[in-house]
């Protein structure tokens, strides 16, 4: 694929999409859903055909790399079978899932012969008990089966683990060693308020810079440079993120930081967001929504009217940072930045 033809108002190059295919999930974290939830109704969420529409479209405007994330993208029924035909459709696309895990087992094989490469494993905690507290499920030993099964199949993991202050803080060493002992990448996210009541506040925050001092306490970390982040066997450019990764000394995998509070990364930000509705999110610290499914069902219009709404969309993507400040600052909505949940956003 040639270079992003997608560029915003601030010139940074578009190449990256997150794709929900649900807003259901199976677990109901309490940084995510922090409580009941409302569903959107089925008509309203987008057909696959029409999720395959849009990864064309976005290919089409140099979009490399697509994340299939959710609500838990494996509740939705007929979800492998779209990835397959996902990778069959688009050979050279960089696709990923996002997903807890609890139901991937049973799908690896398939995923592995389809050509997937990597997974996005969320876990939070490395004890049972904490998980059920964490998730509201008792499905800890599901999710370690998935990594190990995901690595005996040749699928790259990645383990998100949200930090939270208060919550799994003293988990550290043992993240670290779960790093040491398998070929991962573990990345601890800073917990952001998104959407509402989700226990966020000021004394939750468990930074980035903390972390790495306190990780660092406990294991040599040699930082992978920024013009180097390709991991060990070198993979595709594309993997650059807005993790800082760190080698560990003598270990197997390696560790890194998602900073979207304490450093943030708007100015190389590369990313638009699709919820399973069908609306187009340009920040995910923004409630400003485009909604892409009616002119994607309207029996005249079609791809060139979407793509001038994601054309116009994106020249005015904004840069979170400052709606975050600026909010924290007037503690609008209680503190948090912005009101849709995680669940309905793809994190
Ligand atoms: N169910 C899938 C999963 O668990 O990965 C995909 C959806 S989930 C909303 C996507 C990501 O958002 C997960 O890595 C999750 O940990 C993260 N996330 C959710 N709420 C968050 C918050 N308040 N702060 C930081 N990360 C959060």
């Amino acid at each position: 694929m040639s270079s992003p033809k997608l560029t915003d108002g601030l010139g940074r190059a578009i190449s990256y999409m997150r794709l929900s295919v649900t807003d259901r999930c199976n677990l109901s974290c309490t940084y995510c859903a922090g409580g009941p939830r409302e569903f959107i109704p089925h008509p309203d969420i987008l057909r696959y055909e029409e999720c395959t529409s849009l990864i064309s479209l976005a290919r089409s405007l140099g979009v490399s790399k697509v994340r299939l994330t959710g609500g838990e993208p494996f509740v939705r029924k007929g979800f492998t079978d779209f990835v397959v035909r996902t990778l069959t459709d688009f050979p050279g696309l960089d696709l990923r899932i996002t997903t807890n895990a609890t139901l991937l087992t049973p799908n690896i094989d398939t995923l592995a012969r389809a050509g997937l490469g990597r997974v996005n494993i969320s876990l939070d905690t490395l004890d049972r008990a904490k998980y059920q507290r964490i998730t509201g499920c008792d499905l800890y030993a599901e999710v370690r089966r998935a990594i190990d099964a995901c690595l005996a199949a040749g699928i790259k993991v990645k383990v998100n683990c949200v930090a939270m202050r208060g919550v799994n803080q003293e988990e550290l060493p043992g993240f670290v060693n779960l790093a040491r002992q398998l070929p991962i990448d573990l990345r601890f996210i800073e917990f952001m308020p998104v959407g509402g009541a989700n226990g966020w506040d000021q004394t939750t925050v468990w930074s980035a810079e903390e972390i790495i001092a306190e990780a660092g306490k406990l294991v040599g970390l040699i930082p992978v440079g920024r013009e180097n982040q390709l991991g060990k066997t070198g993979e595709a450019e594309a993997n650059r993120g807005p993790a800082r990764m760190f080698e560990i000394e003598g270990g197997l995998g390696r560790l890194g930081v998602i900073s979207p509070l304490s450093c943030h990364f708007c100015a190389t930000c590369n990313r638009l967001r699709l919820t399973s509705d069908g609306r187009l999110r340009t920040c995910l610290f923004s409630d400003k929504t485009y909604n892409l499914r009616p002119l994607l069902r309207h029996p005249k219009l079609g791809p060139d009217a979407v793509r001038r709404v994601i054309e116009a969309a994106i020249r005015t993507k904004p840069e979170g940072y400052k709606l975050l400040r600026e909010r924290m600052k007037n503690r609008i909505q209680g503190g948090s930045v912005c009101a849709t949940r995680m669940h309905s956003i793809g994190g």
